[in-house]
């Protein structure tokens, strides 16, 4: 998977331009392009992804920090806050991999 490009000069977006609007500022706001000042909204597939991807550690969480995984997994509390966390880092920087954008209309 790669870093989309602009749809209409095909100018590649950077890392940090496309995880700027989604993770920094929280708003979603439109992926200006660089080159041609075309403004691309995110897809709304790009968004339910992200949102699974957030929830998808709480919706496991009844089982990852029950006493019952600590003593199966052998993790610890502070294990696996730091799974948790890793896991927010991670989805992060994949983030601009995996977005779709189109263009505004
Ligand atoms: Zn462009």
């Amino acid at each position: 998977m790669l870093i989309q490009k602009c749809k209409k000069c095909s100018n590649q977006f950077t890392w940090k331009e496309v995880i700027r609007p989604i993770w920094v500022s929280w708003t979603y706001s439109p992926l200006k392009c660089p080159k041609c000042n075309t403004e691309h909204c995110i897809n709304i597939s790009t968004k339910i992804f992200i949102f699974l991807g957030i929830i998808a550690p709480t919706a496991i969480k009844g089982f990852m920090f029950s006493r019952n995984a600590q003593t199966v997994l052998r993790i610890s509390l502070g294990r696996q806050l730091l799974i948790y966390l890793f896991w927010f880092v991670l989805l992060g920087c994949l983030t601009p991999f995996f977005a779709r954008h189109h263009i505004k209309e």
